[in-house]
């Protein structure tokens, strides 16, 4: 099976080391991947662990899960990554139809593993002549736009 990051690997060689403690990410980009699947398989836990520390609020792992159940996760595409930043677009399917998260996040490094920091929304839109997040094979527009 594909890993849900759409990081062209298998789910096994990709992120599942990092979300079962197996592995630390070594970039922030690996991180931000993982905790991409940790959203598409509600694992709360996994992201509240992979938040830095003065920002974690344990009881957040729960309202994750929740959140992360309530939506369609479609697919995770890093734009940039670089230093501390990674840039991305990630895609979800809501009652309201298709949206895209545009984020860059911020990580830091304590004690030699990387955590999430913080993350600037960045206003985007889905561009209409691209193949629909969905994976229909049609345009977005001729799809859920
Ligand atoms: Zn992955
Ligand atoms: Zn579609």
């Amino acid at each position: 099976m594909q890993c849900y990051c759409d990081g062209k690997k298998e789910f096994e060689e990709c992120c599942k080391g990092y979300l079962n403690s197996a592995l630390t990410p070594a970039t922030p980009e690996q991180l931000m991947r993982s905790r991409y699947c940790a959203y598409v398989l509600g694992n709360g836990e996994y992201i509240v662990k992979t938040t830095a520390k003065d920002q974690r609020c344990e009881d957040d792992a729960n309202l994750i899960k929740e959140y992360s159940k309530s939506v369609i996760w479609l697919g995770l595409e890093v734009l940039n990554a670089k230093g501390d930043i990674v840039e991305f677009k990630a895609y979800y399917k809501d009652a309201q139809g298709v949206k895209v998260q545009h984020e860059k996040s911020n990580f830091i490094k304590e004690d030699g593993i990387w955590y999430y920091k913080d993350g600037l929304l960045i206003a985007s839109k889905i561009e209409r002549n691209m193949p629909c997040p969905c994976k229909s094979g049609k345009k977005y527009k001729k799809c859920c736009a």
